[in-house]
């Protein structure tokens, strides 16, 4: 059944960006609406410990979500289970298709639909999507106790991925494509400690190979990409960690994008180009991509949708005799 929902502020995106906006403009009174998304909680949900979210040394990523959800419900953010299918931002109030049938309507939107695992787009990686070739370690590391593993990538995530594998693993092989890592050194040095992991330098996944009949991944073909020479690795597991792309499917024909999909905003500000559209963490960030910092944004988005949300009542209610803005006109002081 097809229903309305009218609010001041709605923010798209249950990660650290969106809760944080919630926990703000809740306490603006603002009354904001969160709509989920399909990975409540976002990508830290995806991960175990964390390590420099401020004030916990260290937290379970799921844990800290939970802790965030139940904050910005508890300041008063309405926090619903829907997924915006798309958006009209051509007048306002601005409207949000939910697929539940639920339009939303708002004067002010936060965007906060943050990032989503890359793939290499290999047909073979396809073909074994969910039968051995996976993006998430903590989702199906467990299948693959006592077997063989490969990871693929350079980044913290890789790194991550593969530690966090050696608790099933007999063996896991992290492939990457040049001869240093990009991840951060404190994680390395953790890497080349574990005597479960192998490290295989300059080479690039070509093919994941395995069986039809059930699927199934037994292996994949590697190529040297200084040598040329081609090598088989067994494994029943292959995980890809090669990064994460800006979820901007809804906003991408709307909005500027810039370094591979990323909505702009002004500099020190989330404003985009639509008016009352603000975005917030990592579909904007393409340099730090952090849980701290996508919270931090969220904060940015909530007190600037206020300001602006402020004005337009200043704006509506005025006196066309009045200047605009807050506050009164300042005198000449008197001689
Ligand atoms: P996300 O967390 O990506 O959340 C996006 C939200 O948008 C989701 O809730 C999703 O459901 C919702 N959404 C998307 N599309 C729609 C739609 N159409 N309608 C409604 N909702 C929608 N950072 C750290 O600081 N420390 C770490 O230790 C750390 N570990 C990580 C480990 C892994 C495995 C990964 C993948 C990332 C890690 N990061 C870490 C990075 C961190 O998770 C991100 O920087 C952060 O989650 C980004 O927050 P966000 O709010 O912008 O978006
Ligand atoms: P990332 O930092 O962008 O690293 C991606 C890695 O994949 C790079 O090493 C890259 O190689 C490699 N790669 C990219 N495309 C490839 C391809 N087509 N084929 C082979 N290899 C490819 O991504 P990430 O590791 O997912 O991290 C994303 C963000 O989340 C980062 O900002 C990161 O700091 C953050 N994060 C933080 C933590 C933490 O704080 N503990 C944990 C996880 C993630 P090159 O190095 O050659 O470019």
């Amino acid at each position: 059944m097809s229903d309305t929902r009218r609010t001041k502020v709605l923010i798209i995106g249950s990660g650290p960006a969106g809760y944080t906006a919630g926990v703000y403009a809740s306490r603006a009174m603002l009354e904001p609406i969160l709509v989920q998304g399909i990975e409540p909680g976002g990508q830290l949900t995806t991960t175990t410990e964390v390590e420099n979210w401020p004030g916990d040394t260290e937290v379970q990523g799921p844990d800290l979500m939970v802790r965030m959800e139940a904050h910005a419900k508890a300041m008063g953010t309405e926090i619903i289970g829907d997924i915006i299918t798309s958006l009209d931002l051509d007048t306002r109030p601005y409207k949000a298709h939910g697929d539940s049938g639920t339009v939303y309507e708002a004067d002010a939107i936060i965007l906060a639909t943050g990032a989503r695992a890359k793939w290499l787009g290999l047909p073979s990686e396809e073909k074994f999507k969910g039968f051995g070739v996976s993006a998430c370690a903590t989702c199906d590391g467990f299948f693959y106790r006592n077997q063989e593993i490969v990871v693929v990538g350079g980044g913290n995530t890789a790194v991550e991925e593969a530690l966090f594998l050696t608790n099933f693993a007999s063996k896991v092989t992290l492939i990457h494509r040049r001869d240093e890592l990009r991840a951060e050194k404190i994680l390395q040095d953790r890497l080349f400690k574990n005597p479960k992991i192998e490290m295989l330098w300059d080479h690039g996944l070509e093919e994941v190979t395995g069986t039809e009949n059930p699927l199934g991944v037994e292996g994949v073909r590697v190529r040297n990409v200084k040598t040329g020479e081609v090598t088989e690795i067994p494994a029943k597991g292959v995980f890809i960690a090669i990064g994460h792309a800006p979820a901007n499917e809804l906003v991408k024909d709307k909005l500027e994008t810039h370094m591979g999909g990323y909505v702009v905003t002004k500099p020190d500000s989330t404003e985009t180009s639509i008016p009352g559209v603000f975005a917030a963490g990592d579909l904007t960030d393409h340099k730090y991509r952090q849980a701290v910092t996508s919270a931090g944004m969220g904060c940015m988005a909530a007190l600037e949708a206020e300001r602006w949300l402020a004005e337009q009542d200043l704006d509506e209610g005025k006196d066309e005799t009045e200047p605009l803005g807050y506050g009164a006109p300042v005198e000449p002081a008197a001689e």
